[in-house]
């Protein structure tokens, strides 16, 4: 059959019959998400796809845990049981609501011994008044565990053949807590030994009275362990990257992100009220997007994708009769410039002025290595004779990469700015589009600008108190008569109708 002939394909050949679905935490934020969540996986496998589920925690746990960790390591010690307490109410009273008979009684002492676990950990922090980043990744880690674990015993009960798969087994990162660094030849081996013989039990010599039916795998997202086994995570937002992680690892037939908005839209919805859903966009599109602030998917996540050409979409989970985006290679040609507009805040601004030496040889690396000790990545730069300007996330070591500057330069920094960022493969071919972009936003006072080196940006910084404004007004400027070969007009008929 043609699933056991997937099974034995040589390892780099994609597995067309293969899908891996990526459920955010508005996906599984309560029992009747999860139930949508199961409907739509039961979807694909009616269609004989085999399917591996990657889960966010529950909505909003993620920031729960970080704030009772935090509370933990001010030695707040009853402030993070408080909220250890609520989250594990939250994770029962769901899972009573879900599952009955024994799956229940299994998945109740398991929420029960996960958040023992997690108060003698939150005491533990507590007791010591110091939280690290490796204490802190445990911790945050508890989210993804449990969700996962409750989605797989509703597949069992809903007939989806559930089973859970520890993410740590499987995903093996550096040691870099907060925000690990993937090893993925060392991924692909995990999968390829733990998961695949779960989708296809009759290549791996198993006896199944199913063979040609096998399981749906479900794993957290976000998390991964050391080779020695020490858990970490991947950064917020990570789960999309596990999903292209174990996409890519396994040569899934394509990788699907599954949210709470119809796709990748042409700004968020939340800022611009009338943004409309992109149909096609490229993975070059998107990566820019997702690394300038489309919080729509992980920076990360387009990667692994790419360098397997697997096809991503972004899905809507509330609405999955929508087609959602299609990130491919390459993008059909479009009338208008850009795609989609992004932002990121919390930027911070350092002009660094050289006292002597300007701009001399090996000026420029030595203010870069600072920031490269500091793993700080750097946004944007603008050079002149004597200075250069130069935008972060305002981390917080911050003061340690001013200090080191200041023994060779005079260092000002400037806060609480913000990046806009306009991406689209067809600017190439416009002319005057930088007189259209910044005449729409002349009220505005435009800080620093851009032109990407990848051609496919255009970006400059900006207060941040005056980003909605901005992009509104951009919106306004480039969508609003928008090419319906790449944007969903239909979607902006039917808002103006309502
Ligand atoms: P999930 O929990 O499913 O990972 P996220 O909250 O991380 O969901 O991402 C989805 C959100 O991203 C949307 O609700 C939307 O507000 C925001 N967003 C930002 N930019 C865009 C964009 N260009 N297109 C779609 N959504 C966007
Ligand atoms: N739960 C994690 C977060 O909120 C990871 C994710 O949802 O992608 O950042
Ligand atoms: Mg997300």
């Amino acid at each position: 059959m043609s699933e056991l002939r997937t099974a034995q394909q040589r390892v780099g050949e994609a597995r067309t019959g293969l899908v891996v679905m990526k459920f955010g935490g508005t996906s599984v934020e309560d029992a009747r998400a999860m139930l949508r969540t199961a409907a739509i996986v039961r979807g694909r496998r009616e269609r004989g796809l085999a399917v591996v589920v990657v889960v966010s925690a529950m909505a909003k746990v993620t920031d729960l845990l970080l704030a009772a960790a935090a509370a933990a390591g001010r030695a707040d010690k009853a402030g993070a049981l408080a909220i250890a307490a609520r989250l594990r109410n939250r994770h029962l009273d769901t899972a009573a609501e879900l599952l009955c008979g024994e799956l229940f009684t299994q998945i109740e002492r398991a929420i029960q011994v996960e958040f023992d676990a997690l108060d003698d950990l939150l005491r533990g922090i507590a007791a010591v008044g110091e939280l690290t980043p490796r204490t802190s990744d445990n911790v945050v880690s508890f989210g993804e565990r449990l969700s996962s674990r409750m989605v797989a015993a509703l597949f069992e009960q809903s007939g989806l053949d559930g089973v859970h798969v520890d993410a740590r087994a499987c995903i093996v990162t550096d040691d870099h807590f907060g925000k690990a660094a993937a090893q993925e030849a060392a991924i692909e081996r995990k999968l390829t030994e733990l998961v695949l013989p779960l989708l296809y039990p009759a290549s791996a010599g198993l006896y199944s009275a199913n063979a040609e039916r096998g399981q749906t795998p479900v794993m957290g997202g976000f998390i991964g362990a050391t080779a020695e086994g020490i858990t970490t995570t991947l950064g917020r937002g990570g789960s999309d990257y596990t999903a292209a992680l174990v996409g890519g690892g396994l040569h899934a037939g394509a990788i699907e992100i599954w949210t709470d908005v119809n796709g990748i839209m042409t700004t968020d919805p939340r800022i611009c009220a009338d943004a409309l859903r992109v149909k096609t966009i490229s993975f070059e599109e998107a990566a820019e997007l997702a690394y300038f602030g489309a919080r729509v998917l992980h920076p990360s996540t387009i990667l692994p994708a790419v360098q397997k050409s697997i096809p991503v979409w972004v899905l809507n989970s509330r609405n999955a009769e929508n087609e959602g985006t299609r990130i491919t290679a390459m993008a059909p040609p479009c009338a208008s410039p850009f795609k989609s507009i992004a932002a990121k805040k919390k930027l911070t601004i350092i002009d660094v002025v050289a006292s002597r030496m300007l701009m001399s040889h090996g000026y420029l690396k030595a203010v870069f290595d600072v920031f490269d000790k500091y793993r700080c990545a750097i946004d944007m730069v603008s050079t002149s004779e004597v200075s250069i300007s130069l935008t972060v996330d305002s981390n917080e070591r911050l003061p340690e990469i001013c200090a080191e500057l200041k023994k060779i330069a005079d260092v000002k920094l400037e806060g609480h700015k913000a990046l806009v960022c306009l991406v689209g493969e067809d600017i190439r071919g416009h002319n005057g589009i930088a007189g259209r972009v910044f005449s729409a936003i002349r009220h505005i006072n435009v800080r620093m600008i851009s032109q990407g080196a990848s051609e496919i940006n255009m970006s400059f910084m900006i207060e941040e108190s005056d980003v909605e404004d901005a992009i509104r007004s951009l919106h306004a400027e480039f969508f609003a008569e928008p090419d319906p070969t790449v944007f969903d007009v239909e979607a902006r008929v039917v808002a103006v109708k309502a």
